[in-house]
């Protein structure tokens, strides 16, 4: 069985490693968090699910453990949520320290290991995970516009009538504000009148504020999606998933490869290729600026 070790024993921590025992991915699941008291008790809640499931192990796990340079994937969903009066600058500095005391404390990670980050925001920190962690590109990912994909995908299942896995399309860029739905990658095709599309587009954006209002936090769909991706990776799937990963182009004269949602095949390697994808000009000029938006954002938010 591979090991995942997941760093962050929060909500979204406790939900990925709960998906990942009901679906039975093949995974032997750790848990860390510096609470300690929290990760017993989701531990001792996790194991509770064992009987109901297939083969799986799950264990309680520190920073001075041994068994942590033997981690297949590791998954990062640690990190402090914005507080008020922050900026997006505060918070971004805030989880890359957070992410450098991760990496300095995990100290070296198995040449083969894949980082895939949860923690917001999630591109950029991916790009920050990439400075950090001494590995290729490809095995450090984030999960990027997957789950917003899936808020996108249900919706116009419920609007077509058709099972939402014979749904397809994307929502791309930034995980966040300049994020947009492909409309052109949409199959089957469906007729949309233009405030229907924005709508529709509007609804999925604001899909975790309206969570967040009613319950706290998000983490059923974050919690399913980050499974996805593992099961992926430990079984070698090579499905495509939008998932953040540089997307290189040129503006300006500049070379921007700043990580950001976009199709990727996800194999045992982490991100094994990132096909080129046909989009409307609107849409690439969309997912450019977006991008543009993540390079601006990292280089005015030194890592400290
Ligand atoms: P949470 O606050 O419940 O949990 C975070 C945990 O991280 C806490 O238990 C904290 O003790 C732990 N932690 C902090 N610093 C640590 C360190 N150095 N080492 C180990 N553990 C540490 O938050 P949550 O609701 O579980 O959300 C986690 C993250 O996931 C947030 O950043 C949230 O925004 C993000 N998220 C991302 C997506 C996505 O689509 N990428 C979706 C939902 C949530």
């Amino acid at each position: 069985m591979k090991k995942v070790l997941v760093i962050g024993a929060g909500n979204v921590g406790a939900h990925i490693i709960n998906h990942g025992i009901t679906k039975h991915i093949g995974a032997e699941f750790f848990l860390l968090d510096l609470n300690q008291e929290l990760e017993a008790a989701q531990i001792l809640d996790l194991k509770d699910t064992l009987l109901f499931s297939h083969h799986a192990r799950v264990t309680g796990i520190n920073f001075d453990d041994e068994r942590l340079k033997d981690m297949d994937i590791i998954v990062i969903t640690a990190g402090a949520n914005q507080a008020p009066g922050e900026t997006r600058c505060d918070l971004l500095q805030k989880n890359t320290s957070i992410l450098q005391s991760i990496a300095g404390q995990l100290g070296e990670l198995k040449p083969s290991a894949i980082v895939l980050l949860v923690t917001n925001p999630v591109d950029i920190l991916t790009q920050a995970a990439q400075q950090i962690f001494k590995l290729p590109a490809n095995q450090i990912l984030g999960t990027g516009t997957l789950l917003d994909s899936a808020r996108l995908r249900w919706r116009l299942a419920e609007k077509m009538q058709i099972n939402v896995n014979h749904v397809h399309g994307y929502v791309l860029g930034e995980h966040g504000d300049s994020e947009f739905v492909a409309w052109s990658s949409i199959r089957p095709e469906i007729e949309l009148s233009e405030e229907e599309k924005n709508h529709m587009a509007e609804d999925v954006k604001k899909s975790a504020y309206n969570i967040i209002a009613g319950k706290g936090a998000t983490y059923f769909g974050i919690g399913a999606a980050t499974t996805k991706l593992l099961n992926a990776i430990i079984n070698n799937t090579k499905e495509l998933l939008p998932v953040s990963t540089p997307y290189p182009f040129i503006a300006n004269e500049r070379l921007i490869k700043t990580p950001i949602g976009v199709p990727a095949v996800i194999g045992a390697t982490g991100v094994l290729r990132t096909p080129k994808i046909k989009l409307s000009d609107d849409e690439l000029t969309q997912l450019q600026k977006s991008a543009e938006k993540l390079q601006q954002l990292f280089e005015s938010c030194p890592i400290k």
